[in-house]
């Protein structure tokens, strides 16, 4: 991992709260995988780098993309990042998801831009013969940005929106528990919602489903030095604390204290 320069072939606005990035990547497109971050530079401007999961890795055209939500000020100067300049990026930080090869199908559950994290997966699942079948959640259908992409790559998408009021976790439990039921699930993989992640928590560890969750917690150095993204992992009757950055973003899902 390493600061690198890297061009802007796109910078998008997809809809009304997100943006979508598209980097040339040569240097390093071949050493990413799904769930490592990179911290970016969002201006020259001396605040802290913002990180961001990996959305889609494209090893021909050696690009990589991120999807990102507008929030506060290091986000809305990224999308001032014109085509044509190029964006500092540190990276590929973190320990990325785990893909057995024994596993032939998995459950993905992510909300809002968890999403985004859990389609770099998808994408090595479906370069894998993996199927994969993913509960998506978001406040608005219009927020469900990377359906489509997903069923290209045979996705089975079930999704779920407060708009169309399905995404209680009550109507979630349901939803899971029919999945496992009807497919003989042998992973789940979570990202982006605290509520749905303890859910899935629950879940796995009554079936002794292997679980993997991309934390994302509020970061300073990135690079494991100021230990501000701490968490707990639990192990037997130990609990210690871990990096996010460092020892994650993706831990075990049924080791991880959710607070
Ligand atoms: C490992 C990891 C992967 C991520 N991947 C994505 C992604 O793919 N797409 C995406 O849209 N967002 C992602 N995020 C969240 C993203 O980093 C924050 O939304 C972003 O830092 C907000 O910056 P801001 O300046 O626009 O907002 P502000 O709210 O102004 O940020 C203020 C401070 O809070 C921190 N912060 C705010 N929200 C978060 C958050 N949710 N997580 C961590 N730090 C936060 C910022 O780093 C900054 O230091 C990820 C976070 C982590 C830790």
């Amino acid at each position: 991992m390493k600061p690198y320069d890297l061009k802007i072939i796109s910078n998008v606005r997809v809809s009304e709260r997100y943006w979508h990035l598209k980097l040339d990547a040569r240097p390093i497109a071949d050493s990413i995988r799904p769930g490592q971050f990179f911290n970016i530079k969002c201006a020259d401007l001396a605040f802290l780098r913002r990180p961001f999961s990996i959305y889609r890795i494209n090893k021909e055209e050696k690009t990589i993309e991120f999807l990102y939500l507008v929030k506060g000020n290091g986000t809305v100067h990224l999308t001032e990042a014109a085509p044509g300049e190029y964006l500092n990026i540190f990276g590929p930080l973190g320990n990325g998801f785990e893909l057995k090869k024994e596993w032939n199908t998995v459950l993905l559950l992510a909300r809002g831009v968890g999403i985004a994290t859990l389609a770099a997966l998808a994408q090595e699942a479906a370069a894998n013969q993996v199927t994969c079948i993913a509960v998506l959640s978001a406040r608005t259908n219009n927020d469900l940005l990377s359906t489509e992409m997903l069923e290209r790559l045979g996705v089975e998408v079930y999704k779920v929106t407060e708009e169309d009021g399905t995404s209680d976790v009550e109507a979630v439990e349901k939803l899971i528990e029919n999945l496992l039921k009807a497919n003989r699930i042998q992973a789940a993989f979570t990202c982006g919602s605290k509520r749905l992640s303890k859910l899935l928590q629950r879940m796995a560890k009554m079936v002794h489903l292997p679980a993997q969750i991309a934390l994302e917690e509020h970061m300073g150095c990135a690079m494991g030095v100021c230990y501000a993204c701490v968490c707990d992992i639990q192990e037997n009757d130990d609990t210690h604390s871990v990096r996010v950055c460092r020892e994650g973003p993706v831990f075990d899902l049924n080791k991880v204290v959710l607070k």
